[in-house]
């Protein structure tokens, strides 16, 4: 019943939020000690008191029963002796002194269980067998604390030890005293101690209410400045990177969102220079074409063979223009996040060979020397086409920067994991700063020279992503005037992500 209240409570209470929770937990915190302390206090004061209360009329008692002792008072209640009916009055003062003091009823029982005096005056005579007495002549004090009747009840036994110091024996216990007093006093004061300490409380839980809503919104704060300063970015008031240093977490969060705010501005950036190179290139074969067909255009009586020879440059920008066109658009589909890759079980060695027979024509005419050196004869899951642009790529690049009478070395070689792929040639070399850029689109060491021999600066770019795209490494070594070397190492086994 109590759990279903509780989550009932839990799902009202905005629990998900922090500041909600700062408030319940300070309220929490500081509401219960106060509770618990107050009911420790009352519960103590009252233990202690009817704990000093008992022993203090233990002790009262215990004189009184060697007063009864040394007058014989159980021995002689019923004489008639003027010293006996002396002392007896003086010990009924006595206990009727006491009696008073503690709003209490004593009475004093023989061995024959009769009760002999009785301050209420109302059990005299009577014969009084209770577990209490009982126990009492058998040895035991007993006290008991009623709390509900509002009384202590105990009793005390009347040793007689007259004999025993005569021949060493142990006191006989001659008669008990069955005493009873009030602890109204007691819960009296327990009650003024209660509502004071009530007060107290109500004043503590006010306090701790105020201190808990304050705090829960001055800890609170920080987030919310943070999320104020995020949509302040968002909604394009500020493009600063944002600082809340309250916190050692805020300082986190806002690191971490300035980091990717970073990120996206570089992405940003990279993007519009990937479009402002991107209709450069587009523009150039264009001029190209508006410069030729202009020139025609404006001579009026054109010769055929100079109208060819025009029409023949025309066709080439325009066939340049379309190679820049498919390329991006190859990057563009290897850009894409879920790549559709088609994997098949494909021998390397065979494909190797297919495009090598394709690219040797080119270098016959560079006077190139292609050679293909196999290791062994390696079987990978690939995609047929992405592998195909990465080896074509490597080795044209390897031919088309080459010298005269250069050569080219194509190894294919494997272990239980990749197979590498690793083009070698004797050509003019990359520049070791230019090193860090070639895989970038449009990049090119000489741009002149590369448009010469058809570059677009795009093949390096498409090839690393389609390494990327195999869970491979792409590596260069290079030595300017010297030659290049490409390593590419890809899994045999196609991992998917
Ligand atoms: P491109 O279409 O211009 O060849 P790539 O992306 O394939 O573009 O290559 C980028 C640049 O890296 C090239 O312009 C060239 O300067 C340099 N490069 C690539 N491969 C080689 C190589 N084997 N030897 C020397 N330079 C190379």
């Amino acid at each position: 019943m109590i759990a279903k209240i509780w989550k009932r409570l839990l799902a009202m209470l905005p629990l998900r939020s922090l500041r909600a929770r700062i408030f319940v937990l300070i309220l929490v915190v500081g509401i219960v000690p106060s509770v618990l302390m107050r009911y420790g206090i009352v519960e103590n004061y009252e233990e202690r008191s009817v704990e000093q209360r008992t022993s203090a009329v233990q002790n009262q008692l215990m004189i009184l029963a060697n007063h009864l002792i040394s007058n014989n008072y159980l021995d002689n209640y019923r004489s008639q002796e003027q010293t006996y009916r002396n002392s007896r009055e003086v010990i009924d003062a006595e206990l009727e002194l006491l009696s008073n003091l503690y709003e209490g009823r004593v009475m004093i029982i023989n061995s024959n269980f009769k009760v002999v005096q009785d301050t209420y005056g109302i059990s005299e005579g009577k014969t009084m067998i209770s577990e209490e007495v009982i126990r009492c002549f058998q040895g035991e004090n007993i006290s008991h604390y009623d709390q509900e009747h509002g009384y202590i009840e105990m009793t005390t036994p009347i040793m007689d030890n007259r004999m025993a110091v005569q021949t060493g024996e142990s006191s006989t216990i001659r008669g008990v005293m069955l005493t009873s007093i009030s602890t109204d006093s007691i819960a009296a004061t327990m009650e003024v101690l209660n509502r004071k300490a009530l007060i107290l409380e109500a004043l503590m839980i006010m306090a701790i209410f105020a201190l808990a809503i304050i705090l829960s919104i001055v800890l609170t704060k920080p987030l919310n400045r943070v999320t104020e300063a995020i949509n302040e970015v968002q909604a394009g008031y500020s493009d600063e990177s944002i600082s809340v240093p309250d916190y050692v977490e805020t300082v986190h969060i806002v690191d971490a969102f300035n980091q990717l705010i970073g990120r996206m501005r570089v992405l940003d950036d990279s993007r519009q220079e990937f479009v402002a190179n991107v209709s450069h290139e587009l523009k150039t074969p264009m001029a190209s074409m508006k410069v030729l067909a202009d020139s025609l255009m404006a001579q009026g009586d054109v010769p055929a063979e100079l109208y060819r020879e025009f029409m023949e440059d025309i066709v080439s920008e325009i066939d340049r223009e379309n190679q820049i066109i498919t390329e991006l658009l190859a990057l563009v589909k290897m850009d894409k996040k879920v790549q559709d890759l088609n994997i098949v079980s494909l021998n390397i060695n065979d494909l190797a060979e297919i495009i090598l027979k394709r690219l040797r024509p080119i270098a016959r005419k560079k006077d190139v020397e292609v050679v293909f050196e196999s290791i062994r004869p390696v079987i990978a899951e690939v995609d047929e086409v992405k592998l195909t642009l990465i080896m074509n790529n490597l080795v044209e690049n390897a031919i088309k920067y080459n010298k005269d009478h250069g050569w080219v070395k194509v190894v294919l070689d494997a272990d239980h994991q990749f197979f590498t792929f690793q083009v070698s040639d004797s050509g003019i070399g990359i520049p070791e700063d230019s090193l860090a850029h070639i895989y970038e689109r449009f990049y090119r060491v000489d741009k002149s020279h590369s448009r010469e021999i058809g570059g677009t600066g795009l093949g390096l770019a498409i090839t690393k992503s389609a390494v990327l795209a195999h869970r491979g490494s792409i590596t260069v070594t290079s030595t300017e005037g010297e030659g290049t070397s490409f390593l590419v190492k890809i899994p045999l086994i196609y991992i998917a992500q």
